[in-house]
C-alpha cells in the first residue's frame, strides 16, 4: 500500500504543486473532506479556486472509505482540509503520504477542544484514536470563523495574487457567523430546560457554547451501537428531567430515538449535525437556523 501511494504522489506532484495552476481549471484546487469544510472553503475562495468534497451527498463522513480516483485527486490538490484524530482514518492515511500538498486539520485551528465522549460506545477502541478530541467543531459558529481564517491564510500563501480576496472573504464569513452566534445566544438564553437529548453526540461544542447539556445515546460515532443499558439509562434521565423531545438525525435510523420517546411519552424531532451535504439547496446557515428553531421549541425557550 505504501509504495502504491508513493507512486500516486509522484504522479500528482506534476499537476498540483503548491503555487502552480491545477491542470485544466486555471486555479488552485482545494479538497474538503466533508460538507462543513467544503462550505467554509467555498466561502473563502469564491471563484478563484475549485473546491470539491470527498464525501458525496448521502455518505456518512465518519470513517469514510476512499475510491482510487479520490486518492489520486488528493495527490493533485493544492490544499486539503480535513478533521484529524481518527475522524476519517482513510483520509488521514492518504494525506500522510503527501509531500507537496498544504494540509489543514480543522481541529488544529481551534483552541480548547472538548474530549471525545466515546464512553458509551462498544467499539470505540478501533473506531477512534484513544483520547481523541470531539471532532464536531463546526456546530459552534465561532469555531467555524477560526477555520475560515486558517483557510484564508493558507490560500494567501498558495495564491498570493488573491490574498486580499481570501482575507476579505474570511472577514465577511466571520461577520455572518458572529450574527448567527448572537441569534443562538439570544434564543437559548432563557429556556425551561437545558438538556439536549440526541441520538448521536455531535452537539457538544454547541451545547458547551450556549450553556446547554448534551445527553447522547450512541456516542460520537452515529453508526456505533449503544452500550448495553444505555437506552434505558437515557430514557430514565429524560423522564427525570421532563425532557419532551428526543432528537435524531434524518440520515441515520431513528429507531433508538423513537424507542426512548415512546417509553417516556416524548416527541422525536430531527436535528441535523451537518455532516452530510444538505440536499435541498440549503446551506450551513440555513441548517443551523433550522436547528436553532428546533432546539428552542424543544427546550421551551422564551
Ligand atoms: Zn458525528
Amino acid at each position: 500500500m505504501a509504495s502504491a501511494l508513493s507512486a500516486l504522489v509522484l504522479v500528482g506532484a506534476g499537476c498540483g504543486t503548491a503555487g502552480g495552476d491545477a491542470a485544466g481549471s486555471g486555479g488552485p484546487e482545494v479538497i474538503a473532506a466533508f460538507y462543513p469544510l467544503e462550505f467554509v472553503a467555498s466561502e473563502i475562495v469564491g471563484e478563484s479556486a475549485t473546491v470539491s468534497n470527498l464525501s458525496p451527498p448521502g455518505v456518512e463522513p465518519h470513517d469514510l472509505e476512499l475510491a482510487p480516483g479520490q486518492v489520486r485527486s488528493l495527490a493533485g490538490a493544492d490544499l486539503v482540509i480535513y478533521i484529524g484524530e481518527g475522524f476519517q482514518p482513510a483520509v488521514e492515511d492518504v494525506i500522510g503520504e503527501l509531500s507537496d500538498t498544504t494540509l489543514i486539520d480543522g481541529l488544529k485551528t481551534q483552541d480548547g477542544l472538548l474530549e471525545g465522549s466515546d464512553e458509551h460506545e462498544n467499539d470505540s477502541e478501533d473506531e477512534h484514536e484513544e483520547g481523541a478530541s470531539d471532532p464536531h467543531v463546526w456546530l459552534d459558529p465561532t469555531r467555524v470563523a477560526s477555520l475560515g481564517h486558517s483557510v484564508a491564510a493558507e490560500m494567501a500563501r498558495i495564491d498570493p495574487d488573491n490574498a486580499d480576496l481570501y482575507e476579505g472573504n474570511a472577514a465577511d464569513l466571520e461577520e455572518a457567523l458572529d450574527d448567527l452566534d448572537k441569534e443562538y445566544a439570544a434564543a437559548l438564553d432563557d429556556c425551561d430546560q437545558n438538556q439536549l437529548v440526541v441520538s448521536h453526540e455531535a452537539f457538544g461544542y454547541l451545547t458547551d457554547r450556549y450553556g446547554l447539556e448534551q445527553v447522547g445515546v450512541s456516542g460520537i460515532d452515529p453508526e456505533s451501537e449503544p452500550a448495553p443499558g444505555r437506552v434505558a439509562e437515557v430514557a430514565e434521565f429524560a423522564r427525570d428531567h421532563g425532557v419532551t423531545t428526543i432528537f435524531f438525525e434524518e440520515q441515520v435510523a431513528p429507531d433508538i430515538a423513537q424507542v426512548i420517546a415512546d417509553e417516556i411519552g416524548a416527541e422525536v424531532e430531527v436535528l441535523d449535525p451537518l455532516e452530510f451535504e444538505p440536499e435541498d439547496g440549503s446551506d450551513y446557515f440555513d441548517v443551523m437556523r433550522n436547528n436553532l428553531d428546533s432546539i428552542s421549541t424543544a427546550l421551551g425557550c422564551n
